[in-house]
């Protein structure tokens, strides 16, 4: 079973919902990955946190067999990210975000992590990422998230990145930003132009599509009658994905489309609570379960 590296924010959210609000929770782009991924294979966590952060916390991401010799903690706040969702859950606005210790956060991965084969380069500066990446010997899949601030604002040294992407992970309203397209297949295609292998477009509520320049794969979301909090959902989709990508080495279409429904459901999962809290109960028989629920949702 091969490992996965995931650099990307460990952060503390405010987060208000149309269910409700939730203060100081646990959250960024890398923790739930990592959390999300620990269900499948090692985990490496590379991110930083400030000398607030808790104990208890830390203890919680070694509970789940996440490797954090990677997690630097360094003098001041933890990352800190505040936001506010629509009626519609797929709007949200970014009410707050303070860096923090990440400002100039440049991580030295250590030899053992370099060697992992699967790296997910989670939410940050693409700059961060593209020093991650830098760092690693051979990676056989390079997997890759980012959002709207950095497009807007670091959209140079993110086009430089994508070429090295074998899978980018983006929702509709992204690849749109990315592309200048509005249609989602064509936005697909344009952001394929620009060198990643495969790019994947989340579209919350209505599921995920896989475009690669030979095939298309569509996944419904789980139709669940209750969201509180979709924060981190598209972290989790990627954890379950490319964790369980790590875990069975197979890479062919039919294993592609395995792992893209083991992201569905741990996605389907984090939504039910608040700052990823599910995540702290779930099991592995709950994952298998839902996974049972997709086949049968999706077979005709
Ligand atoms: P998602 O809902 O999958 O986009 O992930 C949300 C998580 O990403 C939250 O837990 C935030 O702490 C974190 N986050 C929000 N904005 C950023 C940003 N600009 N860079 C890195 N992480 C962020």
């Amino acid at each position: 079973m091969s490992a996965v590296a995931v650099v990307g924010s460990v952060a503390f959210d405010d987060i208000e919902t149309p269910a409700g609000r939730a203060a100081h929770v646990l959250g960024g782009s890398a923790t739930h990955f990592a959390v999300a991924a620990s269900y499948f294979c090692p985990v490496h966590l590379i991110a930083v946190v400030g000398d607030d952060f808790p104990a208890d916390e830390r203890e919680y991401l070694a509970s789940r067999g996440i490797d954090l010799s990677g997690l630097e903690v360094r003098p001041g706040r933890t990352f800190r990210w505040s936001g506010r969702y629509h009626e519609d859950l797929n709007v949200r606005d970014t009410l707050a975000l303070e860096l923090n210790v990440f400002a100039d956060f440049r991580p030295d991965v250590a030899a053992a992590v370099r060697r992992a084969p699967y790296v997910f380069l989670a939410n940050i500066d693409p700059a961060l990422q593209q020093g991650v990446l830098d760092q690693f010997e051979r990676p056989v899949l390079v997997a890759c998230d980012t959002m709207n601030h950095w497009i807007a604002s670091a959209r140079e040294p993110l086009e430089a990145l994508l070429p090295r992407i074998d899978l980018l992970v983006v929702n509709d309203e992204e690849a749109r930003l990315l592309s200048g397209e509005r249609n989602v297949a064509r936005a697909a295609r344009r952001i394929l132009d620009r060198g990643p292998r495969t790019v994947l477009i989340k579209r919350g509520e209505y599921g995920a599509i896989l475009f690669s320049p030979e095939s298309v794969f569509a996944v419904p979301a789980f139709p669940l009658e209750d969201v509180f909090d979709p924060t981190g959902a598209g972290d989790a989709f990627a954890g379950g994905m490319v964790g369980h990508l790590a875990a069975t080495g197979d890479r062919t279409d039919a294993g592609l489309r395995r792992a893209i429904v083991y992201g569905s459901v741990l996605a389907s999962y984090i939504v039910e609570d608040f700052g990823g809290r599910r995540l702290r109960t779930l099991t592995r028989d709950d994952i298998e379960r839902r996974y049972r629920q997709f086949v049968a949702l999706t077979e005709f």
